[in-house]
């Protein structure tokens, strides 16, 4: 069999190790790594099905990792999926209600699913930097749309050899969320508020990645860069696993996935699992009112030039979906770059001949777009609610009114798995204003997250408790063109 290597999509001669991709995070030329081929499990669903969910992890993980030892991909997986950072024993559940699932994915240490492939990237970092022989320093620059950022504060806080900055839209994530990241701990941490929205910051942290004077200047001050945004394929192959595990705790002749998308990660980590031969009928990608994935789906034309909007579901609120270009690659192979750069110059492009071959295995007809108004959001929280007590967050929200669209005009009664994103107390504010309806009045986050405790009888995880009763250690705010000058403050004096 062909030996598995990375390469970049833009250009099938880059390639890369796995540990060299994940150090790289992005390609040299500015495209996204993607593996030459998907690998299929070596277990059987059966044999799956009896495992944990480190040691389903273990199985994915080492068949892409090809030049890690199995050791190493061990011990990765077992310091990320402990009880230390779960506090689930079983680190992720599926919880019926209303006749579906949901897999929650939220129990880490930001209560976001997130937290499922940040615990364990820095692990893998540092293991790719002691095989690369790597001297420098390494700095994560991350642009949050407010749960990335926090996620990877956590799991790089304190990792020698390593620094953190994260770059927010001050006004674009909630209270909330926004505590969790200026309240960070750990000497090698910093947080920046920047005057703009989440594709601002992703495309001036893009800029500097690929800026080789700039990094000509870290390394000599011993730095490189490195990304722990879903653009590292770090972050990709350990979302796989949970789709895998989910489907072997069901076992159905066939599932569909529904996942609340924005950067298109997690959703692109369902589909990998689909090309591993999980029995996928149907993979639903939900968007928000930022609904530019929905649009590209009924058409094959990605336009990105419409209003940006700010929703309750700011993970979500993404134009520009990073992690589309690797199901680009797939659908158009060399004129990814060409297409990309479309993107770049007009904000738009076309995929030629979308779902011609109307075959099970052409992503185009696997793929869904539906999308949910924040209305249809909102009213899908205070139904589920009503019917049985389940609480959703808002990302959740959308993706659950999104699949009850599908159903009403599908009526397709096939098994499926909802990915739940976030614990509804990362959005305490926006679950009770769809919960209470009129009868809602503000509050401060302590409040609401009381009020939603009583509620929902969920106990409130530790993650709340730290951030509500943190010191606020980082304030700093600035114009997207200075991200740069902001991070040679810190690291070039
Ligand atoms: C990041 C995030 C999403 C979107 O996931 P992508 O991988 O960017 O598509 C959805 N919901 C929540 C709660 C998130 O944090």
């Amino acid at each position: 069999m062909q030996e598995l290597i990375y390469h970049s999509t833009r250009d099938t001669s880059l390639t890369a190790t796995a540990s060299e991709a994940i150090l790289r995070g992005i390609a040299p030329d500015g495209g996204l790594y993607v593996p030459n081929r998907i690998p299929t499990l070596k277990k059987s669903f059966d044999e799956l099905s009896m495992m944990s969910y480190p040691e389903v992890a273990y199985e994915v993980l080492k068949l892409f990792l090809t030049d890690f030892t199995d050791d190493e991909v061990r011990t990765a997986v077992n310091s990320a999926y402990n009880s230390n950072n779960f506090d689930r024993e079983d680190i992720t559940c599926l919880m019926k209600a209303n006749g579906t699932y949901y897999l929650e994915l939220f129990h880490g240490r930001t209560i976001a699913f997130k937290d499922m492939a940040l615990s364990i990237l820095p692990h893998l970092m540092s293991i790719s930097a002691r095989k690369n022989n790597l001297k420098e320093k390494i700095v994560i620059l991350t642009a949050t749309s407010g749960d990335t950022g926090k996620a990877a504060l956590e799991g790089f806080a304190n990792v020698p050899g390593t620094g953190i900055v994260v770059f927010y839209p001050k006004d674009g994530v909630s209270s909330f969320q926004e505590r969790q990241m200026v309240t960070q701990e750990g000497d090698n941490t910093h947080v920046i508020g920047i005057r703009g929205n989440f594709d601002d910051a992703q495309r001036e942290v893009k800029k500097i990645f690929t800026d080789d004077a700039f990094a000509a200047r870290m390394k000599e001050a011993g730095y490189v860069f490195s990304s722990a945004n879903s653009i590292n394929i770090g972050r990709l192959i350990p979302q796989i696993a949970y789709y895998v595990y989910a489907y072997t705790r069901l076992m159905e002749d066939e599932i569909t996935f529904v996942v609340p998308t924005g950067n298109f990660g997690n959703i692109l980590a369902a589909y990998y699992a689909c090309r591993m031969d999980v029995p996928v009928s149907k993979l639903i990608c939900a968007s928000n009112d930022n609904k530019v994935l929905f649009d590209f789906f009924e058409t094959g034309v990605y336009d990105r030039n419409r209003d940006f909007i700010l929703t309750s579901s700011p993970s979500m609120d993404i134009l520009i979906s990073s992690n589309l270009e690797r199901l680009i690659f797939e659908l158009a192979g060399d004129e990814t770059g060409e297409l990309m750069k479309n993107l770049a110059t007009t904000g738009r492009y076309e995929v030629k001949n979308f779902k011609s071959e109307d075959t099970d295995t052409n992503p185009a007809t696997l793929f869904r777009g539906e999308f949910a108004t924040g209305e249809e959001m909102a009213e899908e929280i205070r139904h589920v609610y009503k019917d049985c007590g389940y609480v959703l967050d808002p990302h959740t929200a959308v993706a659950s009114a999104s699949y009850r669209k599908y159903l009403a005009d599908t009526r397709d009664l096939t098994p499926t798995v909802i990915a739940s994103t976030a614990s509804p107390y990362k959005f305490s504010a926006s679950v009770l204003k769809a919960i209470e309806g009129d009868a809602f009045k503000p509050g401060t986050d302590k409040e609401l997250i009381e009020r939603l405790n009583k509620l929902s009888g969920v106990e409130i995880p530790a993650a709340v408790e730290r951030a509500l009763n943190g010191t606020i250690r980082h304030n700093t705010v600035c114009d997207p063109d200075k991200m740069k000058d902001e991070i040679a403050k810190i690291f070039l004096g």
